[in-house]
C-alpha cells in the first residue's frame, strides 16, 4: 500500500457514513490523520474502531451549515495536527420531490447544507490553507445531478449545480496560490443516502448506468484521493465524473 498521505491532515466532513466513511477509511490507510467530522455521533464510533487498529483518527461534531461550528472545526484541526492539507466538503442530505409539492422549508434546508455548507467548508479551509507554505487540496461532493436534472431533484440539482460553479470559480481565485479545488461527481452510490427509493426506484436506476449497476462508495473515495494526491497536481476547477457512464448516454 502507497502512503500518498503519510504526515498530512485530512478533514472529512459526512465522514460517519457513506461515501464520506469509505473516504476516511481509504485516507487512513495511506497515512493521513484524519479528522473524521459530522453532525452525527456516529462518527465517535469509527475513529475509535480505526484507532484500535493502528490508525490516526479523531472524531469532531460538526453541523457545516452553522459557520461557527465551521470554524472551530478548521481551528481544532490545526490546533492537534498543525495544519490542514486536505478537505472533503463532502457532507450532504437529499430529498426527493416534484417542485411543485416541494416544501420552501425543505429547499431552505437543502441549499443551506449542500450549498451553503459546501461554501463555509472551502472559506476556512482557504483561510487556513493560504496561511500555510504547501497550500492544500480541496474536494467538494458534486453529483451527476450538478451536470444534468432529474424529475424529484430540483432542489438537489439546485444545490449541485451551484457547487460544480463554487469549485470553478475558488480554482480560479486561489489555484496560483498553491490551493487546488475540484469536485468529485459521482453517479448513484449504494449508501444510505438513497434509504427512501424503493427497490423498484432503484432498479430504474442501475438502468440509467451503462455500466448495469449502481456504484460503491469506495469507488468514489479512491477517486477523491486521487484528486487530492499530487498525483492530480495539474488538475484544479474540474468536475471529475464517477458515474458508469451515467452522463455519456
Ligand atoms: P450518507 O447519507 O450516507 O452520508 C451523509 C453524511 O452527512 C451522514 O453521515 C450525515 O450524518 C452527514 N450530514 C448530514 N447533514 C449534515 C450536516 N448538516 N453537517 C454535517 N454532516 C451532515 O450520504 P452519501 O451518499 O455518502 O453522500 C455523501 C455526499 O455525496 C453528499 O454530498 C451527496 O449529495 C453526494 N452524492 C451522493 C450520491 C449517492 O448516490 N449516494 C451521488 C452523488 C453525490
Amino acid at each position: 500500500m502507497t502512503e500518498r498521505f503519510k504526515n498530512k491532515t485530512v478533514i472529512v466532513t459526512g465522514g460517519a457514513s457513506g461515501i464520506g466513511e469509505s473516504t476516511v477509511i481509504e485516507f487512513a490507510k495511506e497515512g493521513a490523520n484524519v479528522v473524521i467530522s459530522d453532525i452525527s455521533t456516529t462518527g465517535e464510533k469509527l475513529s475509535k474502531k480505526l484507532n484500535a487498529d493502528g490508525y490516526e483518527t479523531v472524531f469532531i461534531k460538526a453541523d457545516v451549515s452553522n459557520e461557527d461550528e465551521v470554524e472551530h472545526l478548521v481551528d481544532s484541526t490545526v490546533e492537534k495536527y498543525g495544519q490542514l492539507d486536505v478537505f472533503f466538503a463532502n457532507a450532504g442530505i437529499a430529498i426527493f420531490s416534484l417542485i411543485h409539492e416541494t416544501d420552501y422549508s425543505d429547499w431552505k434546508k437543502i441549499i443551506d447544507i449542500n450549498l451553503n455548507g459546501v461554501f463555509l467548508c472551502n472559506k476556512y479551509a482557504i483561510t487556513q490553507m493560504l496561511k500555510q507554505e504547501n497550500g492544500g487540496a480541496i474536494v467538494n461532493a458534486d453529483s451527476i445531478h450538478g451536470f444534468v436534472g432529474r424529475k424529484t431533484l430540483g432542489a438537489y440539482g439546485a444545490t449541485k449545480g451551484g457547487v460544480k460553479l463554487l469549485t470553478q470559480t475558488a480554482s480560479a481565485e486561489y489555484s496560483s496560490r498553491g490551493i487546488r479545488i475540484n469536485n468529485v461527481n459521482p453517479g448513484y452510490i449504494e449508501t444510505p443516502l438513497l434509504k427512501d427509493l424503493s427497490t423498484e426506484e432503484k432498479q430504474e436506476l442501475v438502468a440509467l448506468h451503462p455500466i448495469g449497476r449502481l456504484g460503491r462508495p469506495e469507488e468514489v473515495a479512491k477517486t477523491v484521493l486521487f484528486l487530492a494526491s499530487d498525483d492530480a497536481s495539474f488538475i484544479t476547477g474540474a468536475s471529475l465524473l464517477v458515474d458508469g457512464g451515467y452522463t455519456a448516454v
